[in-house]
């Protein structure tokens, strides 16, 4: 297990009196935590994922490849889809921390900041400026992964889809089995009273939207940085990963959490990685594919 370094938060302290070794377990693992907070790597996974950069080695499918990966998804009973910011990119939707770049800025702060729960406190306008500018994009559509998935799921092997995106469009593509690990933008609530809004009823208001029964401000059901993620949540989609017997992972680095403290809990005979870039987890992969997972995906299921 990584000997993680975590920073001091009240999730921890919680974590100490929280008498389920399984919760207690987790906040360690994934430093609780808030949406993709970068953690340190523990010095194993450093130098894996040093070596994984040195052999800068492609691996687009091949056909042989491409057989066996279908021979596993034909034989499997149980698979879980763990993904990142990587499967909604090809539906256009860019990855929001690569947005405000450099030689973009329109903000006076990095999106760490705006998205955190004390800026949203302090400065709910710019929030909500950002939000609507950055983390919504209404008219995305599902892509060839999403669409291969829900085809997975239909067709009874896909038990789990345990997603670190905001956006829905794995549902819009027809999955119904799906973990949204940091929330969603399509739901909102009343910080008040709890009554929820959609994102349509939330377009509908003007500047800092403000809750029609009790006059709170609405926030979007998204976690937010310095917030805990669902434990529920996670406990639910860990679970799925220990039980299941194959665990595709795409789109995402790994270096962040929560998916790289869920991939721990993976047991199984199958661990297929898709992912553009190289990952510290890259040498565990019984699999490894280094393309697109939209085109990668689309191969393996017709
Ligand atoms: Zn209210």
């Amino acid at each position: 297990m990584p000997d993680i370094i975590i920073a001091s938060m009240p999730a921890v302290a919680s974590a100490r009196s929280e008498r389920s070794s399984f919760a207690s377990r987790f906040l360690i693992r994934c430093a609780a935590f808030s949406l993709r907070r970068p953690c340190k790597l523990a010095k194993t996974d450093k130098m894996v994922y040093i070596k994984s950069i040195l052999k800068a080695e492609v691996f687009t499918l091949d056909k042989e490849q491409l057989l066996a990966i279908q021979k596993i998804f034909n034989e499997s009973k149980y698979m879980v889809f763990l993904g990142g910011a990587g499967v909604s990119t090809e539906s256009g939707i860019p990855d929001f921390r690569s947005t405000d770049g450099l030689y973009n800025q329109k903000y006076d702060y990095p999106p760490e900041v705006i998205l955190s729960k004390s800026f949203f406190d302090a400065d709910p306008e710019t929030f909500y400026r950002f939000f609507w500018d950055k983390m919504v994009y209404p008219d995305a559509k599902p892509n060839a992964a999403h669409r291969a998935l829900a085809e997975l799921e239909r067709a009874g092997k896909l038990k789990l889809i345990a997603t670190q995106n905001i956006d829905g469009l794995h549902q819009m593509a027809g999955a119904h089995n799906v973990l949204e690990l940091h929330g969603s933008v399509w739901r909102s609530y009343c910080t008040r009273c709890g009554k929820p809004y959609t994102l349509a009823q939330l377009k509908q208001k003007e500047g800092v939207p403000h809750c029609d029964e009790c006059g709170g401000i609405i926030r979007p059901d998204v976690v937010l940085y310095e917030e805990p993620l669902n434990m529920g949540v996670l406990r639910a989609a860990a679970e799925a990963i220990s039980r299941a017997d194959t665990l595709i992972v795409g789109g995402t680095s790994l270096l962040v959490y929560p998916a790289a403290g869920l991939i721990d809990y993976f047991g199984g005979e199958n661990l297929i990685l898709i992912n553009r870039d190289a990952t510290p987890r890259d040498s565990m992969a019984t699999h490894l594919v280094k393309d697109n997972i939209g085109d990668t995906l689309s191969q393996i299921v017709k």
